[in-house]
């Protein structure tokens, strides 16, 4: 189903008649608050500010034009159930943002746009090898992965230097360097904005897989407040990926642990990566696409040097940068939308372009590679 009817499915469901309310939900939503929808002045749920006509582009790593016309920023997220309990809210169109380091877009939002702003991260419980760390949803998630090596942890080390919040690090299961974020998370505490509650789901109710998860299949739906991960204090590194292993040659460090990778990574990332505060971009734009061994068989007799993993017995995984640099986009600027000359697969806003300006770059690249090599691009980026 496409977005906007996924999203109006869950509009509806919200704005039909509700069954009696149970207690623990009654206590959540509280009573009797009117939002003013439209005054932001007597617009008073606690943790919460509203702003009209909100612009969002320095919202966005993009940052492409783009205005809200409501803005709510949430700075607690018990608020939720109240906030999501008045039916002008019910009916509308959310859209939850957090460091809008992954998304483009193309028009202005007719809705609400919720940006999480909660803070905090604690151990809550100690198990000595080790520990559910627990994250508020607005923190920023290299200061998290920096937080946790300073205490002691292990595991997320790969990750660093990814932009963007802890609340949407689920979404796509975030992943560099070999490893993915599914690997350390134990539950996910989301606010349901059809069953009106605050619910935890496990990791395998979270159904994460490459570049996916339920959260990016719903949208929408959940409202991520909090991350609980599982920390171990000693983990296996994962330095197999050559570009890693190079740099921690470089840095001349001989047994590296967890804190060495993270530097590697952090100085991996700077050098190979559009920097989105100097040039406007969301990172990788298009997943490496999986396909069918006997396509990826057959694509690599005819061109040796294009790189691919099988992922399982039936499917392989294809380099997206190799097949869009194979049709000669990197490097290419049309007015202020280009493909960075550092990477393949990173779409750039230069300064004025327009989400649709990028969006149609974005296009064009998916008809060149399909016709050349018959394999589709699947953009990586939320596209609204
Ligand atoms: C330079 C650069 C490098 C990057 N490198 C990587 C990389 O190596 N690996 C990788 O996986 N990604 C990478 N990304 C993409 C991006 O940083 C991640 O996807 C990141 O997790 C997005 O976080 P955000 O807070 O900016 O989310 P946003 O862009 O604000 O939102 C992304 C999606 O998550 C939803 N969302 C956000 N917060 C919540 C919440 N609390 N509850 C419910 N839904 C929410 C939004 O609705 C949207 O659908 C890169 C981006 C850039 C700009």
């Amino acid at each position: 189903m496409p977005l906007h009817e996924q999203r109006r499915a869950i509009a509806n469901a919200e704005a039909a008649p509700r069954p009696a309310l149970s207690p623990k939900r009654k206590v959540l939503e509280g009573e009797g608050n009117e939002l003013r929808m439209n005054d932001p002045s007597a617009f008073d749920i606690p943790g919460c500010t509203l702003t009209l006509n909100a612009s969002l582009r320095e919202r966005t790593t993009f940052r492409v034009p783009a205005r809200a016309a409501r803005l709510i920023e949430v700075a607690r997220s018990d608020a939720l159930p109240q906030l999501f309990a008045r039916d002008e809210l019910a009916r509308d169109d959310i859209l939850v943002l957090g460091g809008g380091s992954n998304m483009l877009f193309t028009h202005d939002w007719p809705g609400t746009v919720v940006a999480m702003a909660t803070r905090g991260v604690d151990i809550a419980e100690d198990r000595g090898d080790n520990a559910i760390v627990r994250c508020a949803a607005g923190e920023n998630w290299n200061d998290f992965v920096h937080w946790a090596l300073a205490q002691g942890f292990a595991g997320l080390e790969n990750l660093a230097l990814i932009p963007g919040c802890v609340g949407a690090a689920p979404i796509q299961n975030i992943g560099a360097y070999g490893v993915e974020v599914k690997e350390f998370i134990n539950a996910v505490e989301v606010y349901d904005r059809r069953t009106r509650s605050i619910e935890h789901l496990s990791r395998d109710q979270c159904a994460f897989a490459y570049r996916d998860s339920l959260f990016k299949r719903e949208p929408g739906r959940y409202v991520i407040t909090q991350v609980n991960f599982l920390l171990p204090r000693t983990h296996a590194l994962r330095i197999d990926y050559a570009g890693v292993r190079e740099e921690l040659a470089a840095m001349q460090v001989a047994t590296p642990d967890a804190r060495a990778v993270a530097r590697a990574v952090v100085r991996l990332r700077m050098r190979k990566l559009p920097d989105p505060v100097v040039v406007g971009n969301a990172g990788s734009f298009f997943k490496n696409p999986v396909v069918e061994s006997t396509k990826a068989d057959a694509l690599g007799a005819k061109h040796p040097d294009l790189p691919r993993w099988q992922v399982s017995d039936m499917l392989a995984k294809l380099s997206a940068a190799w097949l869009i640099e194979s049709c000669n986009f990197k490097g290419l600027r049309e007015k202020d939308a280009g493909v960075s000359n550092q990477h393949a697969l990173v779409l750039i806003n230069y300064g004025n372009a327009t989400g649709a300006q990028i969006w149609a770059l974005a296009q064009r690249i998916q008809h060149a590679v399909v016709e050349r090599f018959g394999v589709l691009l699947e953009p990586e980026p939320i596209v609204v």
